[in-house]
């Protein structure tokens, strides 16, 4: 996509709100209806701030992007993928964090999302190390059954990883960042569609460097190599997130992406003395190179439940039907 394209591109307006969230539907928000207080992430294409609503006092967590910033990188239809995903998923109950509206001035986009207090998964990995196996099963299941709704809308994340996994005020996982998705069509659920116009383009020069959407440890081999989506490159990212939690690193690391890439591609990964044999076996069977025979492939021809994966015994004692009103295990 060429500059000139981008910047012709319309982008989200101040009455595109989500028909969930009534109290904001009509109202005609801008910035000045939010104290902006601290910065609580920063990413490649935006910042996000911690906001309070003037008018109920309510907290959110305000995304904002440069839109001169965009329009350069090339990244308008990034953004606009990020909204159709969250207001496809804006009626799921859990799992994800809820986009309430967008507005804009001159210079910035403004996302209005739900504030998941307990920050990432990944700091919370790192201030313990690694999970008890019972934490990891807990997160572990409630990332399955948030995989599960997003797939049922055809939407791939395409950047799932631990610091993208955000917790609650109850310490319920929600996945955010959906500047990476892919929103499928034409009922592909489980077919691969080549990569579009404007990621080709944004591999300047395919020849000499490997190419990708999201984040190097988490990549999916197929994406890599044959530059195909499928629902099954976030169960490739679901495989490392659950070695991760347990083990406390990603299984595929390199001292540079380029090796990362390698040993993707050549499945070489270890894993540490001691990991669980239930969890040893599930990770094995999501990280399988040929993304058709990974575990859970090819549930969703059938079902919108990933069963194969529910009925791992790594998943023993789990109660999918009442998840998310348990209280998670306490991490530590
Ligand atoms: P990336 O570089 O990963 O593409 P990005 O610019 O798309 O990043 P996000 O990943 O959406 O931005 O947000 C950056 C960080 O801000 C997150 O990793 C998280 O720590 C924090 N953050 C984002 N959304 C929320 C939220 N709803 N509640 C709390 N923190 C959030």
């Amino acid at each position: 996509m060429q500059a000139s394209q981008a910047a012709a591109t319309p982008v989200p307006t101040p009455t595109s709100t989500l028909s969930s969230n009534n109290s904001y539907r009509h109202a005609k928000r801008t910035a000045k209806d939010y104290i902006f207080g601290k910065m609580i992430g920063d990413g490649c294409y935006s910042t996000v701030f911690l906001a309070k609503d003037i008018h109920t006092g309510k907290e959110y967590a305000i995304k904002v992007c440069e839109k001169s910033f965009i329009i350069r990188q090339q990244k308008v239809q990034y953004i606009k993928r990020e909204k159709d995903a969250l207001n496809k998923l804006s009626n799921v109950p859990h799992g994800f964090v809820k986009l309430y509206c967008t507005f804009q001035d001159e210079e910035r986009l403004y996302f209005v999302l739900s504030y998941a207090k307990n920050s990432e998964l990944l700091k919370r990995i790192n201030e313990v190390g690694s999970f008890e196996i019972n934490v990891a099963k807990f997160y572990a299941a409630e990332l399955l059954l948030a995989l599960e709704q997003m797939h049922a809308r055809k939407i791939i994340h395409r950047d799932l990883k631990p610091e993208n996994i955000l917790l609650d005020e109850n310490m319920h996982l929600q996945i955010a960042d959906f500047g990476t998705v892919k929103i499928m069509e034409n009922d592909k659920k489980e077919s691969a569609v080549s990569i579009s116009e404007e990621e080709e383009n944004s591999s300047n020069d395919r020849s000499r460097k490997i190419s990708f959407v999201g984040t190097a440890q988490y990549v999916s081999p197929e994406l890599l190599q044959h530059r195909v989506d499928t629902c099954a490159s976030d169960l490739w990212a679901l495989g490392c997130i659950i070695y991760q939690m347990i083990s406390g690193l990603p299984p595929f690391r390199g001292s540079t992406d380029f090796l990362t890439f390698q040993k993707i591609l050549k499945l070489d990964y270890e894993f540490p003395e001691g990991f669980p044999a239930d969890a040893k076996d599930l990770v094995e069977k999501l990280l399988v190179l040929d993304h058709k025979k990974r575990l859970g492939a090819s549930d969703l021809e059938t079902s919108d439940t990933y069963e194969s994966i529910r009925q791992h015994p790594f998943f023993e004692g789990i109660d999918w039907e009442n998840i998310w009103e348990q209280t998670p295990p306490k991490i530590s």
